[in-house]
């Protein structure tokens, strides 16, 4: 039998978050992103749900041109553009939209040779200071490229670094939003504004411009990611089921041993965690080479959250390469039964029984991100498909 961990990506979950997405940005049309190997998902496993997507938005061609092998027709954006001029060949290739964040790719562009003209996004850095054009070179940048035979539409795009909370007393969004109107307001083209956070929190209340004929913050385009993998993007203010989000991810194994512990023993590594009472505790085939998150607590005071045949338990100790150590006393108070090797275990996502464990708080337990456990799973984790009804 090969070691029991498994992933499992939930197609279904990820077809109705896409619809959240959907109906939370209105008439707007869905980049789906699908950068890092759809957030560590697999771009082949994903396709079949987020396929109903308007476009796939990522980063590297060569994620670009596993969807053409795929057989989507339809657009594919790169976020950060091309890294060097020939990039502009493959993007004329497989029709290929892209960013233009830097003054470099539009001479890149002005010296290609394209047959026809590609689209574009013209990246307005309104004040994440990562990539963009500052608001004082947008507007040459724009009248450059209306100009160029490859350009044959030019929109407009800018990216959010406080969309999931606030800033200085107002919502995290409102500043960059100001520059972006005041920057763009008279030029033509189809805007892009909108991650997850800036989506679920914004799309329709907030506003570009004043007046009963400014469109909504989620404008012709989003590019929603994390909400579409199910995880809050602005946890713990909301959870994901506050969202009307579903995982897409579970990531589970097994008890491998049970050890009786007797009181004032420790477990594992550093020995971090000392047993108060005789214990009982499960030993679990899973570690930080799995993906799992090495910093995830196990000391007396703080262990992190995990589902032992579905009810909810805690870390002891700290997390080894391959195994990580839990209390079964809740499990077996509340089921009335011992446990056992072989016993379901959940890291993160849905049981067999239904009960949920949200990755989002795994991840707050370790000090990290949904985002950064999902792009974490290890390539030894075998990963099944729950398919579309
Ligand atoms: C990653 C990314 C997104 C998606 O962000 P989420 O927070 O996962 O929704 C959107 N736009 C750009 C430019 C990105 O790089």
């Amino acid at each position: 039998m090969p070691r029991p961990i498994h992933a499992t990506v939930h197609l279904p979950a990820l077809q109705h978050n896409l619809q959240r997405c959907r109906q939370a940005g209105g008439a707007a049309r869905v980049w789906a992103v699908l950068k890092a190997n759809a957030y560590g998902h697999g771009i082949e496993r994903v396709y079949a749900a987020l396929r109903g997507a308007d476009g796939l938005a990522l980063l590297d061609l060569s994620e670009a041109e596993r969807l053409r092998a795929l057989g989507w027709r339809g657009p594919i954006l790169l976020l950060e553009g091309a890294f060097e001029p020939r990039d502009l060949e493959l993007c004329s290739r497989l029709q290929l939209w892209h960013v233009l964040h830097r003054s470099e790719q539009i001479d890149w562009l002005a010296a290609h040779k394209t047959e026809a003209p590609q689209r574009v996004f013209l990246k307005l850095n309104s004040g994440m200071n990562r990539l963009g054009l500052r608001p004082e070179a947008f507007r040459a940048a724009w009248t450059r490229l209306s100009h160029l035979p490859q350009v044959e539409e030019i929109g407009l795009m800018t990216h959010f670094s406080d969309a999931d909370g606030l800033r200085g007393g107002q919502e995290g969004v409102r500043h960059q939003l100001d520059t972006f109107v005041r920057t763009t307001h008279d030029l033509p083209g189809e805007r892009s504004l909108c991650n997850s956070a800036a989506l679920l929190r914004h799309g329709l209340a907030l506003h570009l411009g004043s007046g009963p004929e400014a469109q909504p913050l989620a404008a012709d385009w989003t590019r929603p990611g994390i909400a579409l993998y199910g995880s809050a993007p602005d946890f713990a203010q909301h959870s994901a089921a506050d969202w009307g989000l579903q995982p897409s991810l579970t990531l589970a194994s097994q008890l491998i041993a049970v050890q009786d512990v007797p009181a004032g023993e420790t477990v594992g590594y550093g020995s971090t965690y000392t047993a108060t009472h005789a214990m009982r505790i499960g030993i679990v085939a899973c570690g930080y080479a799995d993906g799992y998150p090495r910093h995830a607590p196990g000391s007396n005071a703080h262990g992190g959250p995990v589902l032992v045949r579905g009810v909810r338990t805690r870390l002891v100790g700290r997390v080894s390469m391959d195994m990580l150590a839990v209390d079964l006393g809740p499990v077996e108070a509340h089921l009335g039964s011992t446990c056992k090797p072989g016993d379901a275990v959940t890291l993160w996502g849905r049981s067999g029984c239904g009960a949920l464990l949200p990755i989002d708080e795994v991840a707050q337990a370790a000090g990290t991100l949904g985002y950064e456990l999902m792009c974490a799973l290890a390539a030894r984790v075998p990963v099944s498909v729950e398919p579309l009804p």
